[in-house]
């Protein structure tokens, strides 16, 4: 069988790599408490096999899984959650009420990668999405509560990255799964200053207000540490987020300077506003990375960034129009 490198970055919580693109871009985590466990993100379908083989060299079997909970239905979190839920019988899949019917009948997310990605794309990055059966998904409401083995698990809604995110407390550790919604920070752009932060405006529903009231709502928990998809976990979350709000409101505000200029290059133009900003910033953190590697690093989120943002002024466009 084969196993997805991981480490184990809190007490019964271990970080999966599950492969997508390069090392280091996509994680997922395993919450082990005794002989039970849940699983926060998935990764793709074809991360499954390797998540498995770490729940084997933990000693334990698919049949000890009692939660797959996807932060949000994003391919790159949520796209092996059925393959992932067919081979666990007795997980409860736990995601937003907003996600939940696209677990269940994911023909739509299908079409949606496939129209973005094409085909063969498509099937090579994310392999395919399976249908979770309605009776074992529990779309969870803010403030739901999940029990492994005495182990309070709680779902806090938190929209702003995607209007279907969600978040995962462990009150005991005070860890928060954040998903997408604080932020993505590579650990290879780590300096003297600590973790890098920016904001994911991935489409098709960036919303900036939603997100800073996300991050209110995350704060007052007071999480001692922040265990991100992308990537890994980082310590006292609380000192980092103005970075964060900072990231939200820049990229915001790059997108508005093209505010009804619609036009078929408007995206690549935000693209490159987005990429002069992002290695600036990363620059200013102290990153001694050369401009290359970075654009390397960061080439699918400044394609996506960009997207987003169009998305993000075209919407705002019909709204006023
Ligand atoms: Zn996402």
């Amino acid at each position: 069988m084969p196993t997805a490198s991981f480490q184990t970055v809190a007490d019964g919580i271990y970080c999966i790599e599950t492969g997508l693109y390069r090392d280091g871009l996509a994680a997922c985590y395993l919450i082990r408490e005794r002989d039970r466990l849940a699983f926060v993100d998935t990764g793709t379908e074809l991360a499954v096999p390797g998540l498995l083989g770490v729940v084997a060299e933990l000693g334990l079997t698919p049949a000890h899984v009692d939660y797959v909970i996807p932060t949000h239905v994003h391919l790159d979190h949520a796209g092996g959650a059925g393959a992932l839920m067919a081979a666990c019988p007795n997980a409860t899949l736990v995601v937003h009420p907003k996600g939940a019917p696209h677990m269940i009948d994911p023909a739509k997310l299908t079409a949606g990668a496939t129209a973005v990605y094409g085909e063969d794309v498509f099937a090579r990055d994310f392999g395919e999405l399976l249908p979770v059966p309605e009776s074992r998904v529990i779309a969870a409401q803010d403030g739901q509560t999940f029990d492994l083995d005495g182990r309070l698990l709680t779902f806090i809604d938190t929209p702003g990255h995607a209007n279907h995110h969600g978040c995962v407390f462990d009150a005991g550790s005070r860890g928060l799964f954040t998903g997408d919604t604080f932020g993505i920070s590579y650990r290879a752009f780590d300096t003297a200053a600590g973790p890098w932060l920016f904001a994911p405006t991935t489409p098709v529903a960036f919303d900036p207000e939603a997100w800073q009231r996300s991050l209110d709502h995350m704060m007052a928990l007071e999480p001692t540490a922040a265990f991100l998809t992308h990537y890994c976990r980082i310590d006292e979350p609380p000192a980092l987020v103005d970075r964060l709000r900072r990231s939200i409101r820049d990229l915001a505000d790059i997108a508005l300077q093209y505010q009804g200029e619609p036009g078929a290059e408007r995206k690549d133009r935000i693209e490159q506003d987005v990429t002069a900003h992002l290695l600036a910033d990363a620059r200013a953190h102290g990153c001694t990375l050369d401009d290359a590697t970075m654009r390397e690093l960061l080439a699918v989120d400044l394609d996506l960034n960009a997207q987003g943002l169009e998305v993000w002024l075209r919407r705002r466009e019909r709204r006023a129009g």
